[in-house]
């Protein structure tokens, strides 16, 4: 166990905290001061909340004095700056919101809150989570801690580099189209996207309502399954979020996985792969293969289609879920417009980062009238017959296994001017959002010392299938302990 507090997992701080080795205080200066040394280098925070989280470690101090406590109490985590936390402000990475303070917390806050969390500041992002670099942050770009001239992946790039850098111990994200997962590949760290109405997305900023979710990425898989446990379950604020009940999700740890079926789906390895993600990928289902697991190719044609249906329906709904920033109610208002009209032109104009114009445009003009059969109800039917393709494959085998990027992370300002370049580097985590399934980035190898992920999907509410055999994977393999030289 390292004697870094910061680069404790959740399992190991919370034993610490246990048996009174370490206070929630200490934990929490050590992340503060991991804060101070890295965080001009790697720019993965918006809002720092030191008083808040020195106050809620305090607090969390005296609760473990009294004994039986959540194993996230008193452990230090950031928050995606998409995320309403009461009090502090909720930015979006946008203009938009630059000064936005909510008067309420989102669900995950609250259980987070109610499980004893220590909140030490909002993750950075690509405005309004769109996009796949953080570099549409409106704020600054965060660098990747593997290679700081690197991208740390988006939206929830922030997150991801945070966790990898050691500025807090575990973070949240959400994924639209892959946010979690991408950066969590990108940062060789383990990140989370649950089953579409698996946790309750109230007080999350909508992107695109028929696929955002939120989920963990966090340093190995027990940390990911002990956060599952705070956060999963229905909301009757959230009319998308599921009755299901919730299991304990450490529960399915077993190390064991003898005789599970693992697809292998061939449309993932794409074309323009880069050799070392494929070599990298292959190597693991070999191991997975000596650890008893029965591995078979599987196809699934309609991927193909995956990246315009997802680029036709995210538009869409983000184009009708952005109308509400007009100046008028709360956010950014242009000040010196003539109108009510002007006013809302020019803070729209001046309040929106280039990306989030464009999406909206798309999305508009995909919802038309006259375009809307030619495209999104076009691109709903494309989306039932890659949703229906998926269960076919989940009747013959237990997961599908694939790399979470086709390429290692690119240059900082590679891709950004070229959209549809970078709309491409999700080509693997898009289908399956499309189609609301759960799935998880874990640390897989490196190429040149930056980053490989692993990405392993189930079918719907089947988290602990998966969580099942990315924990036996990192049981027999040390990638996930590896720690940038920042
Ligand atoms: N990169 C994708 C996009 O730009 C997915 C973003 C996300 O999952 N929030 O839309």
């Amino acid at each position: 166990m390292t004697t870094d507090y910061n680069q404790l997992t959740i399992h190991e701080a919370n034993k610490l905290l246990k048996d009174r080795q370490v206070s929630s205080v200490e934990l929490t200066k050590a992340c503060l001061e991991r804060i101070q040394q890295v965080e001009s280098k790697v720019g993965a925070i918006v809002t720092v909340t030191e008083e808040l989280a020195l106050e809620q470690a305090r607090k969390a101090d005296e609760l473990i004095g009294t004994g039986d406590i959540n194993p996230l109490t008193g452990v230090p985590a950031l928050i995606k700056d998409v995320m309403c936390t009461r009090g502090v402000r909720t930015t979006c990475s946008s203009k938009m919101l630059e000064n936005f303070v909510p008067p309420y917390d989102a669900a995950v806050v609250e259980k987070l809150n109610e499980a004893g969390m220590v909140m030490v500041g909002k993750a950075n992002m690509d405005e309004f989570a769109m996009g796949s670099s953080t570099e549409h942050s409106a704020f600054h770009p965060t660098h990747n801690p593997w290679n700081l001239s690197r991208v740390p992946g988006g939206s929830s790039g922030g997150s991801a580099a945070a966790v990898a850098a050691g500025e807090a111990i575990y973070t949240l994200g959400s994924d639209t189209g892959g946010s979690i997962r991408q950066p969590a590949g990108f940062c060789s760290v383990t990140g989370l996207k649950p089953t579409y109405g698996r946790v309750s997305r109230y007080g999350l900023v909508a992107f695109a309502s028929s696929l955002d979710q939120i989920g963990p990425l966090t340093q190995d898989v027990t940390d990911c399954a002990l956060v599952m446990n705070v956060i999963a379950g229905h909301d009757s604020r959230d009319s998308t979020s599921a009755p299901q009940p919730v299991p304990d999700y450490t529960q399915c740890l077993t190390g064991d996985i003898k005789g599970m079926k693992i697809g292998i789906p061939k449309e993932y390895f794409v074309e323009g792969m880069q050799p070392e993600v494929e070599t990298a990928i292959r190597v693991v289902i070999e191991q997975l293969q000596d650890m008893g697991a029965k591995v078979g190719e599987v196809s699934l044609p309609h991927t193909r289609h995956a990246l315009a249906v997802y680029y036709i329906i995210a538009p869409s709904e983000a184009s009708a879920n952005l109308a509400r920033y007009d100046g008028t109610k709360y956010g950014f208002r242009y000040q010196g417009a003539d109108t009510m009209w002007d006013t809302m032109d020019k803070t729209r104009q001046h309040g929106f980062g280039a990306e989030v114009k464009r999406r909206i445009m798309l999305g508009t003009y995909a919802l038309s009238a006259g375009y809307y059969d030619a495209y999104y109800l076009k691109a709903q039917k494309v989306r039932t017959l890659i949703r229906r393709e998926f269960d076919e494959a989940f009747e013959k085998y237990d997961v599908l296994v694939a790399p979470t990027s086709p390429t290692v992370p690119f240059e900082i300002g590679e891709k950004v001017d070229d959209p549809v370049q970078m709309y491409l580097a999700d080509v693997c985590t898009l289908p399956v959002n499309i189609a609301g399934l759960p799935g998880i980035s874990i640390p897989a190898g490196f190429a040149d010392n930056l980053p490989i992920g692993m990405q392993i999907i189930s079918k719907p509410f089947a988290e602990e299938t998966i969580l099942k055999i990315a924990h036996a994977y990192q049981q027999a393999t040390d990638w996930h302990m590896r720690k940038p030289a920042l």
